[in-house]
């Protein structure tokens, strides 16, 4: 084998061991929690359930998944996790899906609760209704995010989805469906209001990963 190929191997294996060395913790109290560990692992870092205020200590980033974002808010202040979130999230990346998206926004609509307000967003709470109330569709990613993942569009399934009404000016769009934002980050943080961790394409959490 020529050297230099040697040092190509060598170069890869401990990008992938850098990878691997980063530990992002995925809430688990409620919700698809198991689907993003495994998208996690997937996208080549370590995943890390957190149910515990301890558990945030160790990690570099958070996921927080799709479920039901009323019985989050509960479980979070029943294990007073509430404020450390909002605190975990002032220093460190947090992405959030679907309940995750609306725990992150700065407003909650339909109706009003309690949120982080890590992002400046407005979100709408089952925002496309409840008859019909999920779908899968194809978006097609602005030019940023394939710049910094990769060319094609993306999948993306939608499950009684929030909308996000309302973008500040910090925030960037890097996709849209049928006019409203549905993949936005704002610095550190990022929110889908679809599930990437339900489909096989681990762009979207390598991008989430690429921030820690
Ligand atoms: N409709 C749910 C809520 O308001 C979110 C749905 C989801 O996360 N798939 O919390």
């Amino acid at each position: 084998m020529r050297a230099t190929e040697t040092e190509d191997e060598a170069a890869s294996m401990s990008k992938a061991e850098n990878l691997a060395s980063k530990k992002v913790g995925v809430l688990a109290l409620q919700g698809d929690f198991e689907a993003h560990s495994a998208a996690i692992a997937r996208a080549g870092a370590t995943p890390v359930l957190v149910r515990k205020p301890e558990d945030l200590e160790n990690i570099a980033g958070l996921v927080i998944p799709g479920g039901e974002s009323t019985t989050m808010l509960k479980l979070l202040r029943e294990e007073g996790m509430f404020e450390l979130l909002a605190e975990f999230g002032r220093k460190r990346p947090i992405f959030g899906t679907c309940a995750g998206a609306i725990l992150m926004a700065r407003e909650v609509t339909h109706p009003a609760q309690q949120s982080l307000g890590l992002m400046d967003l407005s979100v709408e709470r089952n925002g496309y209704g409840r008859q019909i109330d999920s779908r899968i569709t194809r978006l097609d990613p602005d030019a940023e995010f394939h710049e910094r993942t990769a060319p094609g569009d993306l999948e993306a399934v939608f499950i009684r989805a929030p909308i996000i009404r309302h973008v500040g000016p910090q925030a960037r769009v890097l996709a849209s469906y049928e006019g409203d934002p549905v993949l936005v980050e704002q610095g550190r943080h990022l929110v889908a209001t679809f599930h990437p961790e339900l489909t096989p394409d681990s762009r979207v959490h390598r991008l989430f990963i690429s921030k820690l």
